[in-house]
């Protein structure tokens, strides 16, 4: 009777079960880089929104990927200037999401 209440136990605990959740991924310190001419369309597209976050367009955006690389978009570096949008983003793959709701610096 102990086993037959056990194995009950165990076929409803089943039933409770959630899906498998996927892994926290942690960057590996790789970096795949894409230049784009629509940065802003293409991160929107990326990330799967809509709309811009801080009220301007986005010259870049980042996401890590399943493996631990982390996927940067930018705008196309035509100046030296524009460099900064890379290291940005690279800063998203190692820290994640470090601005407030108004896009400063935390
Ligand atoms: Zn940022």
């Amino acid at each position: 009777m102990k086993r037959l209440a056990f194995l009950l136990l165990a076929l409803s605990a089943g039933c409770a079960t959630p899906p498998p959740q996927p892994a926290v991924v942690a960057w590996t310190g790789m970096v795949r880089w894409i230049e784009t001419e629509t940065p802003s369309a293409d991160c929107d597209r990326l990330l799967g929104r809509r709309g811009m976050r801080f009220g301007t367009p986005s010259a870049g955006c980042y996401t890590l990927q399943r493996d631990g690389t982390c996927l940067v978009i930018t705008e196309r570096i035509r100046r030296e200037q524009d460099l900064g949008t890379i290291g940005h983003e690279v800063k998203h793959c190692r820290d994640g999401d470090f601005h407030d709701d108004e896009g400063r610096w935390r």
